[in-house]
């Protein structure tokens, strides 16, 4: 059983938007990963078939691994089209905001959305939403994903009737990927009933996983050898490992956005390793990604150090200095989180 657990009020409510509502706007935070334009295009699909005018807007590109989902050609990106982004905003009579928790998330496109009088739909899994820029808000950061909470608000809304094959394929796949392939995330049992009211649209189940979760480029694998062989520092001792990558090294392998996607997750394939740190080198910051499991947080330790945050086993930070300082931050964390500190084991051959 799938228990309702979204307030009814809440349900009602965005029953009666959609229902005044022709023109509608979904978007999803910048950098989108499987869960957030899975969540905007499985709505999207619905919300279509309800006989809406409906536009999926991102702030950015959509990332080469997921331009497998069914109708992404008609996504509008404002980095590659910002005069239809505008307008596509500006025209909704409703604008759905999925997999973000507050207006800097999505980056430029913040501004037509603050502009725009139509009413504003939180839909999110993310910790501390920002109350003051959502009309309504629909706010679980105990939900595996924002995919799972579309659904449970399709069920609460008696609309899962016009969940399609391709908008199951989208919801899919943001359950995936935001459980790594239910490795994470979903304790809750119901996880498994949502995904399970998906397979039976008749989903293609392992060419989701391959598509989504393990397609890479030959640039891509070699760089994330790299990354393991010649840059994982491994601190047994205190739990820990530091993964690195330099401009530099990024542009030797030809780096394309995504390629380093899951490296962070392979150190704690170590059992002495509880988290993990990596710090690409971005052109103007440090992309901070850290990874943990059993009962280590890395959320206190991403937004203390970094200004970032996230959730406990997943958090990450836009780190505005240089990576030696990153770096330099990552050593005090190591000694505030053990007492002794033998001396790290080699980062590999030179
Ligand atoms: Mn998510």
């Amino acid at each position: 059983m799938i228990k309702p657990i979204i307030e009814e009020k809440t349900v009602e409510r965005i029953r009666s938007l959609v229902n005044s509502a022709g023109v509608i706007a979904v978007t999803c935070h910048m950098a989108p990963d499987g869960d957030a334009i899975g969540s905007s295009m499985g709505l999207a699909h619905v919300l279509q078939r309800l006989g809406k005018d409906v536009r999926v807007v991102t702030p950015d590109m959509v990332p080469r691994t997921l331009q497998f989902l069914p109708q992404m050609r008609d996504v509008t990106v404002l980095t590659q089209d910002e005069a239809a982004a505008r307008e596509a905003i500006s025209r909704a009579q409703l604008v759905f905001c999925l997999d973000y928790n507050r207006m800097a998330r999505i980056d430029r496109l913040a501004e037509a959305v603050e502009m725009s009088r139509a009413p504003r739909v939180l839909i999110d899994h993310h910790l501390e939403p920002d109350e003051k820029a959502f009309d309504v808000m629909v706010s679980m950061p105990e939900a595996s994903s924002t995919c799972e909470l579309v659904v449970r608000l399709l069920l609460q809304l008696g609309m899962m009737n016009l969940v399609d094959r391709q908008a199951a394929q989208c919801l899919y796949t943001g359950l995936m990927t935001d459980t790594g392939n239910f490795t994470y995330g979903c304790d809750n049992p119901e996880v498994f009933e949502v995904a399970s009211l998906l397979v039976r649209r008749r989903i293609d189940v392992p060419y989701l996983y391959r598509m989504a979760m393990n397609t890479y480029s030959a640039d891509s694998l070699r760089l994330q050898g790299y990354a393991l062989s010649e840059k994982m520092q491994v601190f047994a001792e205190q739990g820990a490992a530091l993964i690195t990558l330099t401009q530099d090294e990024l542009t030797r392998f030809n780096y394309h956005r995504g390629d380093t996607e899951s490296l962070v997750n392979k150190p704690l394939a170590i059992p002495e390793v509880k988290w993990v740190m990596f710090l690409r080198e971005d052109t103007d910051r440090v992309k901070v990604s850290c990874r943990s499991k059993g009962d280590f947080s890395v959320k206190e330790l991403c937004s203390d150090n970094f200004g970032g945050g996230g959730h406990n086993n997943a958090a990450g930070a836009d780190f505005m200095g240089t990576i030696d300082e990153a770096v330099a931050i990552f050593y005090d964390i190591l000694s505030s989180t053990a007492l002794n500190c033998p001396e790290p084991s080699s980062p590999g051959p030179s």
